[in-house]
C-alpha cells in the first residue's frame, strides 16, 4: 500500500493566533455570537465554522482531530476524553435497541465488559468470535447485526484481523466495520483497507508519554457530525469530551509518533528474534512463526515495522510474577498496565487488563495464566536490554522451563 500516514500528518500546517508555530490553545467552554441568529443557526447545524460550546467542539480539539483524520485517511475525526469514550459512543450511535454486534473475542477488557455486561441493558447484544476466521465471523451474522467490531492487532494475543476480508463481509451484509487500531498506529491504516470507523485510545502509543487518557473516532464527515449532533449525537449527549489543554499537548506528542513507532518496532523485533532463538515461544507479528505474519506483511505500512507489542508464556502465573518483579527491580521496565511508553511496560493480562474476561473464555481463546504482555520501550541500546532481560529469565528459570 502506498498510503503514507506520517506524511499526511506532516503536510498539515498550523499557525497560532499570533504567528506561533504551535496553534493557539482555546481556553473557553463557551463562545460569543455577534448576531443572535447565528447562534440559532449553529444550534440547528446550519452554520459552519462557529463554535458553540466546548462539549460540542473546540478549535484545539478540531486541530487534533484533523491530524488524526489525516493519519487514518478519513474525512473527519472526533477526539474524546478516553479510548472507552470513543468506543462506547460509536457503538451506541450505530446500534439501536434490538441490534446485534459481531465482535472479536480477543479485545480490550473494557470493551469486552461493555459489550457483554453493559450494552445488553440497552437491548444491544453481541456474539464473540474468533476474528481470524472469516467463516466464523460470517456464521455469527444475524438479521439484526449492525457492526463487525475488532482490533487490528488484538489485545493481548496479537492476532491480526484480515481487514480486507472483514470489509468485504461488512459490505455484503450492509454492516459497519469498526476497528480499534490502538496497537498499530501508522503501521496499519484500517480505513484504507475498508473499515468504516477507526478508533484509537490515544492514551497508548499516540500520546506516548503515559500522562493522560484520550481517544479518537475517525470516520466520514456524516458519521462524525452525527456523533456531535446536539439532538441525538452520542458523543455530544454522553459527554466524553477531551479538554483543550490536553488536546494541545497530545498534538505536540504526535510530532514524534513516526520516530517512536519505528524505534518501538525495531526494539521489539530485536528482542523477539533473540528470545525465539533462545527457545521462548514468542508471540510477535514480525516473526515467521506468527500465524498471521504473512497477512500483516501483505498490508502494513512497512516503514513502521511490526509494532512494539510482544507476548510470551512464562509457564505459570507464579513464574510470570517472579520474572516481572525481577525485571522491574533491575529497571528494565515497569510492572504496569497500558502501553506505548518510552519505558518497557509489562503485565500478566489474564489477571490484569483482560481480567474482565471469565477464566473459561480466556482458556478457549488461548490466553494462558503465564502470558506476559510487553510494550517494548525506546531503549537506546537494545542489546544491553536483551542481555539483562535474559539474565532475569535465567535466574527465574523461565528460560530453562521453555528449553
Ligand atoms: C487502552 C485501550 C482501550 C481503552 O482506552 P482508554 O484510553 O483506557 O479508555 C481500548 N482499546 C485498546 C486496544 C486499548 O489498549
Amino acid at each position: 500500500m502506498n498510503f503514507k500516514p506520517a506524511d499526511k500528518i506532516q503536510d498539515l500546517q498550523y499557525f497560532g493566533e499570533y504567528g506561533g508555530v504551535n496553534p493557539s490553545i482555546s481556553d473557553s467552554s463557551t463562545y460569543t455570537f455577534l448576531a443572535a441568529k447565528s447562534m440559532m443557526d449553529t444550534f440547528e447545524g446550519n452554520l459552519e465554522g462557529c463554535y458553540l460550546y466546548s462539549r460540542h467542539s473546540s478549535p484545539t480539539n478540531l486541530y487534533l482531530g484533523q491530524a488524526l483524520a489525516a493519519m487514518e485517511g478519513t474525512e473527519s475525526a472526533n477526539v474524546t476524553a478516553s479510548g472507552m469514550g470513543a468506543i462506547t459512543p460509536t457503538l451506541m450511535q450505530i446500534c439501536n435497541a434490538g441490534d446485534h454486534i459481531v465482535s472479536s473475542r480477543t479485545i480490550y477488557g473494557g470493551t469486552y465488559a461493555f459489550l457483554k455486561n453493559f450494552a445488553p441493558k440497552f437491548g444491544i447484544s453481541s456474539a464473540f468470535v474468533d476474528i481470524t476466521s472469516l467463516e466464523k465471523v460470517e456464521a455469527a451474522i444475524l438479521k439484526t447485526t449492525k457492526v463487525i467490531y475488532c482490533e487490528s492487532v488484538s489485545n493481548p494475543l496479537l492476532e491480526i484481523a484480515d481487514i480486507n476480508g472483514l470489509a468485504r463481509l461488512a459490505k455484503k451484509y450492509d454492516l459497519k466495520l469498526v476497528i480499534d487500531n490502538t496497537f498499530s498506529p501508522l503501521q496499519i491504516s484500517p480505513a484504507k483497507l475498508g473499515a468504516d470507523v477507526v478508533i484509537h485510545s490515544l492514551t497508548k502509543f499516540i500520546n506516548g508519554s503515559s500522562d493522560t487518557v484520550g481517544g479518537v473516532i475517525c470516520g466520514t464527515n456524516e458519521f462524525i457530525d452525527s456523533l456531535r449532533n446536539v439532538n441525538d449525537g452520542a458523543s455530544m449527549l454522553l459527554g466524553p469530551v477531551m479538554d483543550s489543554l490536553r488536546a494541545s499537548s497530545v498534538l505536540k506528542n504526535i510530532r514524534t509518533l513516526h520516530i517512536r513507532m519505528k524505534k518501538h518496532s525495531e526494539n521489539a523485533m530485536y528482542l523477539a528474534k533473540k528470545f525465539e532463538l533462545d527457545g521462548l515461544k514468542i508471540i510477535y507479528p514480525g516473526l515467521k512463526s506468527h500465524p498471521q505474519h504473512k497477512l500483516f506483511t501483505s498490508f502494513f505500512n512497512k516503514e513502521f515495522g511490526y509494532g512494539g507489542m510482544l507476548s510470551f508464556d512464562a509457564g505459570s502465573l507464579g513464574k510470570a510474577d517472579e520474572l516481572m518483579e525481577l525485571m522491574q527491580k533491575r529497571n528494565l521496565g515497569y510492572l504496569a498496565v497500558s502501553l506505548g511508553f518510552y519505558k518497557t511496560l509489562f503485565n500478566a493480562p489474564g489477571t490484569a487488563t483482560s481480567s474482565e474476561i471469565p477464566a473459561d473464555e480466556q482458556k478457549e481463546m488461548g490466553l494462558t495464566d503465564g502470558l506476559i504482555r510487553f510494550s517494548i520501550g525506546l531503549d537506546n541500546d537494545i542489546e544491553r536490554t536483551y542481555q539483562e532481560m535474559k539474565a532475569c529469565m535465567q535466574e527465574t528459570g523461565v528460560l530453562k522451563y521453555q528449553l
